[in-house]
């Protein structure tokens, strides 16, 4: 066989959270829950169903590769140009599409540890340096980060919040940050979580935009949104960095069921607001059984936890997989001793602690 491109064998690959399905068939359980994925645990709206319902009737044709319904109730709901948005089949592709627009061979590309995996699959494949700045008790090392800087420093990722830690950097933070990385350096955040977080002081990266047009945000449909089996994400920027995007996206990238139920989910925030709030009730619940079960956690800002099991956290995992009930071990991520558990429903949240307690 001939050799692929040599940056291919830097890359260990991605390890998504196992599906449901293949759990159950592999160990022969009745009832499996998820909660490894950070998804939201909630079907959704009835709006979205109706709308990929009739979607579903035209996907004999190609889909609208400019995404036009999309696009237009997007830059209404966010105020911003319709060619300041690019969509992608999940943020995922537009972190890789800015990776590959922006970041060439022998450049350099900055990030966290442990951060988001696919800021590192897209900068190795790239064949870009990868500095990665350690967290301070999981939160961003913005001055170390800032000391990596240099003339070949391309982009900067910032997870905000990130994942696996549920923290986030501050408006305040992030103007001093801004302030003091070149206009020649993309800063990239990522704000998968954006709709949960509830923080006063969360920056307002698009109103950032005019001063920093160096700036760049992502957002997505599958976390709050629940559409994380359609794919479809986007990114926000000026209309030149968008336009350098362009270049590169496939041109049907984004399906067309995808583009019909994201239009209606933006329709139905009231069923969303109530899922978000859901969601906080369920994290106090999740924080109150960790206390009393002297378990620590890291307070988060998403739909996710990171909890420190004390003990080998692969062990954990396996032995909560046996009982049906998926999570992440992050120390694939480095973090030996933690867990990361997304928050399901009630009754998702009631087993998954009772199962804990048992395994612990
Ligand atoms: C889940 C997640 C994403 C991406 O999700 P898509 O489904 O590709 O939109 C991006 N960044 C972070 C930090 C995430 O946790």
């Amino acid at each position: 066989m001939q050799a692929a491109n040599p940056y291919i064998y830097k890359i260990k690959p991605y390890v998504p959270g196992k599906p449901i399905d293949e759990v159950r068939r592999e160990l022969g359980l009745k009832s499996v829950i998820k909660l490894a994925s950070n998804e939201n645990p909630y079907p959704p709206s009835p709006k979205a169903l109706a709308a990929m319902n009739l979607a579903a009737r035209e996907v004999n044709r190609y889909p609208d590769g400019g995404c036009f319904l999309l696009r237009r109730a997007l830059a209404r709901k966010l105020n911003v140009d319709d060619d300041q948005l690019i969509f992608g089949n999940g943020s995922d592709e537009i972190i890789c599409l800015s990776v590959k627009a922006f970041a060439a061979k022998g450049d350099e590309v900055i990030i966290a540890k442990p951060s988001f995996l696919i800021y590192e699959i897209a900068s190795t494949l790239s064949g870009a340096r990868l500095h990665q700045v350690p967290l301070k008790e999981f939160r961003y090392d913005l001055a170390a980060m800032k000391a990596k800087v240099t003339a070949r420093t391309k982009i900067i990722f910032i997870g905000n919040p990130d994942n696996p830690a549920g923290t986030y950097i501050t408006q305040r933070q992030t103007e001093d940050f801004l302030r003091s990385v070149p206009k020649s350096t993309l800063v990239f955040f990522d704000e998968a979580y954006f709709e949960y977080v509830r923080a006063k002081d969360y920056p307002d990266t698009l109103g950032l935009m005019k001063k920093y047009p160096n700036l760049m945000t992502t957002r997505t449909f599958s976390k709050m949104y629940g559409l994380a089996g359609l794919r479809v994400g986007y990114g926000i920027a000026s209309a030149e960095i968008i336009g350098i995007l362009n270049r590169l996206r496939e041109p049907f990238n984004v399906n067309s069921m995808a583009q019909a139920a994201a239009v209606a989910v933006l329709g139905d925030e009231a069923y969303y607001r109530k899922i978000a709030k859901d969601v906080e009730e369920q994290r106090q619940y999740l924080y109150r059984s960790f206390e009393s079960m002297d378990v620590a956690y890291e307070v988060s800002f998403t739909n996710f936890i990171l909890i420190n099991v004390g003990v080998d956290s692969s062990q954990v995992a396996g032995a909560l997989l046996k009982k049906g009930v998926i999570i992440r071990d992050m120390a694939v991520w480095g973090l030996k001793g933690y867990i990361r558990v997304s928050i399901g429903s009630a009754s998702e949240n009631k087993r998954f602690i009772k199962t804990l307690g048992d395994v612990l």
